[in-house]
């Protein structure tokens, strides 16, 4: 038996910390998705964070580095996306930008099956360990370039992107199924807005919301 990680520690004072998060960052500000709701009240995002991280930052109202010169986003950022996705339960879906696979973790709760792919070896690594050994078993974790997309599992129903990019990767769109989502902040590198293109029987249709800022989406079809 492994024996199991000091992170899988999560007491009544993290769960507080948590239920905070969510009542005052996330359904104070608009969000509605009660499935989005109840994953983030459950999947403990201090696992999540680099060793060291103080409890009350790991739930804080910011992003948070992760080594890499990485970021995990902001509570709230995670949780509009994952509304933007509208998941039901069944689909199959794609993360690109595993980082420090919190966000995979909360679509292995949302979805049934999650391929998700990182750029930097050593975060992919991390991410599927502890993903593995905190019992997230519907996630792949994939090193690669997820501008191009992960074609042996598509289509998806919904893909998400966390990470921003100078346009809409073809690839992407391309392995969405028809009535999927593409969930993905484009700009400049200093801002973004996040758009959530829908494949539709007749092709796509943008929809635009808000500004945002992320890291920079890297790869054929990110700032290379
Ligand atoms: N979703 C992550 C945070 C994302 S930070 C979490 O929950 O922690 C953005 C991540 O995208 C970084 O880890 C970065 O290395 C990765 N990334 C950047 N360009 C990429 C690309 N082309 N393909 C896959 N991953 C990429």
């Amino acid at each position: 038996m492994k024996e199991l990680l000091p992170e899988r520690n999560d007491t009544s004072r993290t769960k507080l910390l948590r239920e905070r998060m969510v009542e005052l960052q996330l359904i104070q500000r608009g969000i509605v998705d009660q499935r989005v709701l109840a994953v983030m009240k459950a999947v403990p995002r201090h696992w999540f964070c680099l060793s060291g991280t103080k409890d009350e930052d790991a739930y804080g109202d910011y992003p948070l580095p992760i080594g890499y010169g990485q970021t995990i986003s902001q509570p709230l950022m995670v949780a509009d996306m994952l509304q933007q996705m509208r998941l039901l339960g069944e689909e199959t879906v794609l993360d690109v930008g595993t980082g420090s696979g919190y966000n995979a973790a909360l679509l292995s709760r949302l979805a049934l099956r999650v391929i998700s792919v990182e750029v930097v070896p050593e975060l992919a690594e991390k991410a599927r360990e502890r993903l593995r050994s905190n019992g997230f078993e519907n996630v792949e974790v994939h090193v690669g370039d997820g501008s191009m997309g992960w074609i042996a599992a598509a289509p998806y129903e919904a893909i998400v992107v966390t990470a921003g990019a100078p346009v809409i990767p073809e690839a992407l769109q391309q392995q969405l199924r028809v009535g999927g989502r593409l969930v993905i902040p484009v700009g400049s590198l200093a801002l973004q807005k996040l758009l959530v293109v829908h494949r539709t029987e007749k092709g796509f249709r943008i929809e635009e919301q808000g500004l945002c800022r992320f890291v920079p989406l890297q790869g054929k079809d990110g700032w290379q």
